[in-house]
């Protein structure tokens, strides 16, 4: 049963790198700042939207931080 793994690979796009679910939620965080200070995410981490893309669960993570670290950043007190 190995082209599972071949279609996948495929998906993912020649030697692209592969992000788990783990590492994709361990990004997460530096991915948002990074798209919140207008930087390249993608190419600061690679894989990362591939896999948001293709991962419904990730996504919807990445939606909601997103959403949350926006907000906080407009709720965050003048210092
Ligand atoms: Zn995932």
């Amino acid at each position: 049963m190995s082209d599972h793994r071949e279609l996948l690979a495929r998906m993912l796009g020649p030697d692209g790198p592969e992000v788990s679910c783990e590492q994709c939620f361990e990004l997460l965080d530096r991915y948002v700042d990074i798209e919140l200070a207008g930087g390249d995410a993608d190419a600061r981490l690679p894989g990362m939207r591939a896999h948001l893309e293709g991962c419904p669960a990730c996504r919807e993570d990445h939606e909601s931080l997103r959403a949350f670290a926006a907000t906080a950043a407009d709720e965050a007190p003048h210092v």
